[in-house]
């Protein structure tokens, strides 16, 4: 079983789109585990995005996240870190593919609905960025049986 973080950007909640996304995750089959809204900060999203620290880009896209507050969630499931990028769709949302969250609601590179962690490494370090011990939790899916087989998990 495994977490993945995953960031409904500010374009998410100034487009009302914050339900929409949520439940796809949910309809999926992930089990929520955490969820709060936060205004993110220049030295946050600094840590957060050092893989683009020499591109062009690097301070638009931080300002962009700063514009209005985000809400941070985890998902677990089986490969969940695979399984939300896929829902997710490519980075630029005009290459996205119909039916991928991104191909769906999204017409740039920047403003492209969510983050979702893209390995186990970074999945661990981005949760552990964004949520306390505490505000992770632990209990089971009362569908958990309908959505696995029993050799699955
Ligand atoms: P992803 O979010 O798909 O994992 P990256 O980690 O490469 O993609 O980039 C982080 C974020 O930076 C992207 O979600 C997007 O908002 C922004 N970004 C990445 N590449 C570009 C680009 N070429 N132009 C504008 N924004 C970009």
């Amino acid at each position: 079983m495994e977490k993945t973080l995953v960031i409904l950007k500010p374009c998410t909640l100034q487009r009302g789109l914050v339900g929409e996304i949520t439940k796809r995750f949910e309809c999926k089959g992930l089990r929520l585990a955490g969820m709060k809204m936060v205004r993110l900060t220049d030295e946050i999203l600094s840590e957060h995005y050092s893989h683009l620290s020499t591109k062009p880009f690097f301070q638009r896209v931080k300002d962009s996240m700063m514009t209005a507050p985000v809400v941070v969630c985890c998902f677990e499931g089986v490969d969940a870190i695979q399984v939300v990028r896929t829902l997710a769709g490519p980075t630029n949302g005009r290459l996205a593919a119909p039916g991928t969250i991104r191909g769906d609601f999204s017409m740039s590179f920047q403003e492209n609905i969510i983050h979702a962690s893209d390995s186990s490494e970074t999945a661990k370090a981005e949760l552990n960025r964004f949520f306390k011990p505490d505000e992770l939790f632990e209990y089971k899916q009362a569908t958990f049986e309908y959505l696995y087989a029993c050799d699955e998990y």
